[in-house]
């Protein structure tokens, strides 16, 4: 690398124009490095893809973000998308829980737990024990659903944990290891001894460094959906994203990468001295197989399963349950054909006009994975109907629309622990290549964003 005047002479080739890819580019462009970003799409963004249909808009992907990294909020700011940020309604505080085809509200303080129907009393004398539980020896080997039932019970699994952990991995907390996929969680244990001392513990922790936890931080959308952030970026960076730009291969020749692609069906290349990989680990594994043969067995095994995103707008006239909540999410106990839903004109403001009410609801995960080889027509059928028991709605929708996903969202599962040693190995050996994305590092956007910022340090060294 040289260094002239304090610029950075490295040449950086970003593959993805995701969030993870975007973020780390835009604080490449701010030091003035030079950075380009190739993207195998005609637009930015990568699973947050946002389209309107007869006036209504759906978000395909992630249909919100939390701002738990002050990055976030920096780039909205420095991108001038103020006028475009929204922030959750104050009702969409109020989650549900699907048990025995009622909808309870997760109590929000000791009071609504005590009173509440969702959980037995002898079930909460449970949680009285959890101060007094030890930790356990090998966090990466144990799943969330061990952690939970030897913390918390069986109860708070069925009817809390497993239900979180469909909204958020669209997983199965039998296979997901706790301190890879729910890495704050297991530190409560680890570092405090408990999930209750710790939860307090670490809210003052957090203050002094300035970072929100999931459960505070405010939840964010822009008005014309997710996808305003990533084309906002894109738009920022002008012409250093390339579109249609699909990686076949990357070479390395006297110290330096050779990347090729395909421009609009045009054989191109770039040489540059820094590749950062943002593309899914099971593409990744091809594009690096033969820097390292067992780098794609590593890449491979990280787990995506199908998710079908389906999207529903009815007349509020027809609907019988009151919407006041952010929506609902369902126990794999209760043996539904799908995970959740989002009522998502109750948690932004302009997704729906008066009359009408926007729904968002999620099948297959982990939990369903066969939804693969369903009939996805015939699935929609039978998700709509048991969606429509549920919320007491008696009419057809305004609009039924959907996306599946094959391959949604990677799954940090027990055993995650030697993938992610590998792919440090892998960087250590191969310098300049650098592997990221949501597979590494957390799933979320905000996770995501918060790890461009620490890969933008590897990209600068
Ligand atoms: C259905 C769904 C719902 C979600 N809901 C939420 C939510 O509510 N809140 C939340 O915080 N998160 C949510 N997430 C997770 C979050 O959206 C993702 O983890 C995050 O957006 C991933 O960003 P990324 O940049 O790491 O990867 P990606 O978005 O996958 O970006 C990778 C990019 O690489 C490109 N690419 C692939 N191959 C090549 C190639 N050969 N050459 C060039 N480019 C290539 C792809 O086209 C893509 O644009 C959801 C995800 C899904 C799928």
């Amino acid at each position: 690398m040289a260094s002239d005047g304090g610029q950075i002479k490295n040449k950086t080739v970003i593959i993805g124009a995701g969030i993870s890819g975007l973020t780390t580019a835009f604080l490449l462009n701010k030091l003035g490095c030079d950075v380009t970003v190739l993207e195998k799409k005609k637009e930015p963004g990568g699973s947050i893809e946002t389209v309107f249909e007869k006036g209504f808009l759906f978000d395909k992907g992630p249909n919100s973000a939390l701002e738990t990294h002050p990055l976030i909020g920096k780039m909205i700011n420095e991108l001038n998308l103020k006028d475009q940020l929204v922030y959750a309604n104050k009702e969409a505080n109020k989650r549900y829980i699907l048990k025995n085809n009622q909808l309870h509200a997760l109590p929000m303080s000791p009071t609504a737990f005590l009173k509440t129907r969702l959980f037995s009393p002898a079930a909460k004398l449970r949680l009285l024990a959890e101060p007094f539980i030890g930790r356990s020896k090998d966090g990466y080997y144990q799943s969330i659903s061990e952690f939970v039932t030897r913390r918390l019970g069986k109860e708070f699994l069925d009817y809390a944990i497993n239900p979180f952990v469909a909204g958020v991995y669209a997983g199965n907390p039998e296979e997901l290891s706790v301190k890879s996929a729910f890495p704050k969680l297991y530190e409560l244990e680890e570092k405090y001894g408990g999930l209750i001392v710790g939860t307090i513990r670490s809210i003052r922790e957090r203050k002094r460094r300035a970072e929100k936890s999931k459960q505070s931080a405010k939840m964010l959308s822009f008005k014309d959906g997710m996808q305003v952030l990533p084309k906002a970026i894109a738009r920022h960076l002008s012409g250093k994203v390339k579109f249609q730009s699909d990686v076949t291969s990357i070479k390395k020749i006297n110290g330096k990468y050779q990347i090729n692609f395909t421009l609009e069906g045009e054989q191109q290349s770039l040489n540059c001295d820094k590749i950062l990989s943002t593309v899914p680990a099971y593409i990744a594994s091809n594009l690096f197989a033969h820097f390292d043969e067992k780098l794609p067995k590593h890449l491979n095994e990280i787990y995506y399963p199908p998710v079908l995103v389906l999207f529903l707008v009815y007349k509020k006239k027809f609907i019988r349950r009151p919407l006041d909540g952010f929506g609902f999410l369902i126990p794999s106990k209760e043996k539904k054909s799908f995970l959740g839903a989002i009522w998502s004109s109750v948690i932004f403001p302009n997704r729906s006009d008066d009359s009408t009410a926007v729904f968002t609801l999620f099948a297959g995960g982990a939990r369903n994975p066969e939804i693969g080889s369903i009939d996805k027509e015939i699935l929609i059928g039978k998700v709509k109907k048991e969606f429509e028991e549920i919320m007491k709605i008696s009419g057809e929708p305004e609009l039924q629309t959907y996306k599946y996903w094959s391959k949604a969202i990677p799954q940090y599962n027990i055993g995650y622990i030697e993938h992610e040693k590998y792919f440090d190995e892998f960087e250590k050996n191969n310098p300049g290549l650098i592997l990221s994305g949501n597979y590494r590092g957390g799933i979320s956007v905000g996770d995501c964003v918060k790890n461009a910022e620490a890969v933008f340090s590897k990209c600068r060294m």
